[in-house]
C-alpha cells in the first residue's frame, strides 16, 4: 500500500502540466491587461517587480514536486495582485475585479491536490481583489447578494476541486493496478518475466555486478505431474514452488520466466552463495506436500563477468541447467 505522501506527490506530478499551463495562461492574461492599460499607470515599478517575481516563482513551481503546491499558490496570488494593480485606475474597478475573482477562483479549482490548499488560494484571491475584505460589493450595498455570490463561487470551486481530485485519484489507482497486472504472474502471484528482466536491468545500471549470479530453476518432469495429477494440481505445484523461491530470496529479484521455469538474480556473494541458495531452494521444494509424489527441480547457475550482457548470462545459465538435467536432475550445476 502506498503512503499518503507518495499518493499526493504522484497526484501533483499528474496535475503539474495542467497547473503550469494555467500559470502560463495567467501570465498571458496579465500581459494582455498590461498591454491594454493606459500608459499613465502601466509603468509602475511595483508592477515590474510583481511581474519579475511572478516569472521567477513560476519557474520554481516547475522545479520540485514537493514545493509545487506552495509555489502554485504564490503564482496565483501574484497574478491577482498584478491584475488588481492594473485595474486600480478604472472607475469600474470593483466590478471588473469581482468578475476576475469569480473567473480565477473557478479556473484554479482543478489544479490543487488538497481541498484545504484550494480554500486558502481561493480566499486569497477574494482578499486580494477585495483589497483586504473577503466580501466586497462592487457599488456598495447589496451585502446579502455579495455574501451569496462569494460563497456560491467558493462552494462550486470546492466541488470542482473535489471532483477533479477524485478523477485524478482514480486514474492513479487504475494506473497502479495496470502496472501490477503487467508485472505480476497471474498464476503464482510473483513477478513475471517482464518485471524480473526490468528489475535486473535497473540493478545492473546502479551496482557493482562483479559477484552477481543468475540462477535458472526448472521443475523436473513437470509434464508427467500434469499428466498424472491433472492441470489444477500442476498449477498448485507451480504456486508452491514460486512461493518457496520468493521466501528464500526475500529481497532479490526473482520471477517466473515462463512455464515451469523461474529466474533468480543474486546481486552479491558469487558462485559460493549461489550454490548455497540453490541447495536451500531445492531442499525446500523436496519438502513440498502438494501431490503424492516428491517434487524436485534442477538449477543452472552462471556468474556474471565484466563485459557480459544479461542475455548471454541467461544462455550460460540455461546451459548449466541442461547440465544439471543430464546429471540426473534434482541438483544444480554451475556454468
Ligand atoms: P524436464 O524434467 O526435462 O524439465 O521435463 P518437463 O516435463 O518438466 O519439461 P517439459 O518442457 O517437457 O514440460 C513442461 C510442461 O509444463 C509442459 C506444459 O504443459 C507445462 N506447463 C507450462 N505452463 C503451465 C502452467 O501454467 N500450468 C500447468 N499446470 N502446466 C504448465
Ligand atoms: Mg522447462
Ligand atoms: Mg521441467
Amino acid at each position: 500500500m502506498k503512503s499518503k505522501v507518495t499518493r499526493v506527490n504522484e497526484f501533483r506530478a499528474l496535475i503539474k502540466p495542467l497547473s503550469l499551463g494555467m500559470q502560463l495562461g495567467g501570465i498571458f492574461l496579465v500581459e494582455i491587461a498590461w498591454f491594454l492599460a493606459e500608459d499613465s499607470y502601466k509603468y509602475d515599478n511595483r508592477q515590474l517587480i510583481f511581474l519579475a517575481a511572478l516569472t521567477i516563482v513560476s519557474i520554481f513551481a516547475s522545479w520540485k514536486i514537493a514545493f509545487f503546491s506552495l509555489f502554485s499558490i504564490i503564482t496565483v496570488w501574484l497574478i491577482c495582485i498584478e491584475l488588481s494593480l492594473l485595474a486600480e485606475p478604472s472607475i469600474n474597478r470593483n466590478y471588473w475585479t469581482a468578475v476576475l475573482s469569480i473567473g480565477i477562483s473557478l479556473a484554479v479549482a482543478p489544479v490543487f491536490s488538497r481541498t484545504s490548499e484550494y480554500i486558502i488560494v481561493s480566499a486569497g484571491i477574494w482578499l486580494i481583489f477585495g483589497r483586504g475584505s473577503l466580501i466586497a460589493t462592487p457599488f456598495g450595498g447589496d451585502t446579502n447578494w455579495a455574501w451569496l455570490s462569494v460563497s456560491t463561487v467558493i462552494l462550486v470551486g470546492i466541488f470542482l476541486n473535489a471532483l477533479f481530485a477524485r478523477i485524478h485519484r482514480q486514474s492513479i489507482l487504475l494506473r497502479d493496478k495496470l502496472v501490477d497486472l503487467a508485472f505480476t504472474d497471474a498464476l503464482t502471484g510473483i513477478d513475471n518475466r517482464r518485471k524480473f528482466l526490468s528489475d535486473v536491468d535497473e540493478i545492473q545500471g546502479a551496482r557493482d555486478m562483479s559477484s552477481a549470479c543468475l540462477l535458472m530453476l526448472d521443475i523436473d518432469n513437470f509434464k508427467r505431474i500434469n499428466d498424472d495429477f491433472g492441470h489444477p494440481l500442476g498449477d498448485e505445484v507451480l504456486q508452491q514452488v514460486a512461493q518457496t523461491i520468493r521466501r528464500t530470496v526475500a529481497d532479490e529479484p526473482c520471477g517466473r520466466l515462463g512455464g515451469e521455469e523461474f529466474g533468480i538474480f543474486l546481486t552479491q556473494g558469487g558462485e559460493e552463495r549461489a550454490a548455497k541458495v540453490a541447495d536451500q531452494i531445492l531442499a525446500q521444494i523436496r519438502k513440498l506436500n502438494v501431490i503424492d509424489r516428491r517434487i524436485t527441480a534442477s538449477v543452472g547457475i552462471s556468474k556474471m563477468n565484466e563485459e557480459q550482457s544479461f542475455f548471454e548470462l541467461m544462455k550460460d545459465a540455461d546451459e548449466a541447467l541442461y547440465l544439471a538435467k543430464s546429471r540426473g536432475k534434482d541438483c544444480f550445476a554451475v556454468f
